[in-house]
């Protein structure tokens, strides 16, 4: 049998995976509601690893205020300003703030939640519990287009190294 849910805002049915469909979900997201992210698996991971620590930090970019959550704040900082987080890089991170520790990543991804939740709908909370005036997270122009032809421009210098060194043994 086909596991199948229901969109918890229309009811339409929807893959298992999700909470709500694609057309509720855009809706939520524009009046700034985030839900926390989907752990499968994490916590049997996170068991193995002894890691019994998570914290939510939030980092200031070119593209507004990220909120994310990590068992390893330096680590994973290192990682957003070294450029290696898609969602940031690029875009000079610099960490701002960071909670203090929850005790599951489940806690620690609903924290993260209802912080994004509150940056994007501006309110006064994210400053008191921050001490930094929101600013939502403009999408990132890395993903889109630019990519794209960022990987052409690779491609096509491949493809030019490989017959430029054709070239040379046929010189030869
Ligand atoms: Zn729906």
């Amino acid at each position: 049998m086909l596991r199948s849910k229901i969109c918890v805002d229309c009811g339409r049915r929807i893959r298992p995976r999700y909470t709500r469909c694609y057309k509720c979900e855009m809706r939520r997201r524009r009046s700034g509601w985030h839900d926390p992210e989907h752990l499968s698996g994490q916590a049997k991971r996170d068991a193995k690893l002894g890691r019994s620590k998570f914290y939510v930090y939030l980092l200031d970019t070119d593209y507004g205020h990220y909120v994310g959550h990590t068992a390893n704040v330096r680590a994973r900082v290192k990682a957003h300003v070294d450029n290696k987080v898609k969602s940031t890089a690029g875009g000079g991170p610099k960490l701002l703030w960071k909670s203090s520790p929850f005790p599951t990543r489940e806690d620690a991804a609903g924290f993260e939640a209802a912080l994004k939740s509150l940056r994007d709908q501006s309110s006064e909370r994210f400053r008191e519990i921050t001490g930094h005036a929101p600013v939502p997270l403009k999408s990132v122009p890395a993903s889109g287009p630019g990519c794209g032809l960022a990987g052409f421009i690779w491609i096509a210098a491949i493809v030019a190294l490989v017959l430029f060194i054709l070239g040379i043994f046929q010189g030869s």
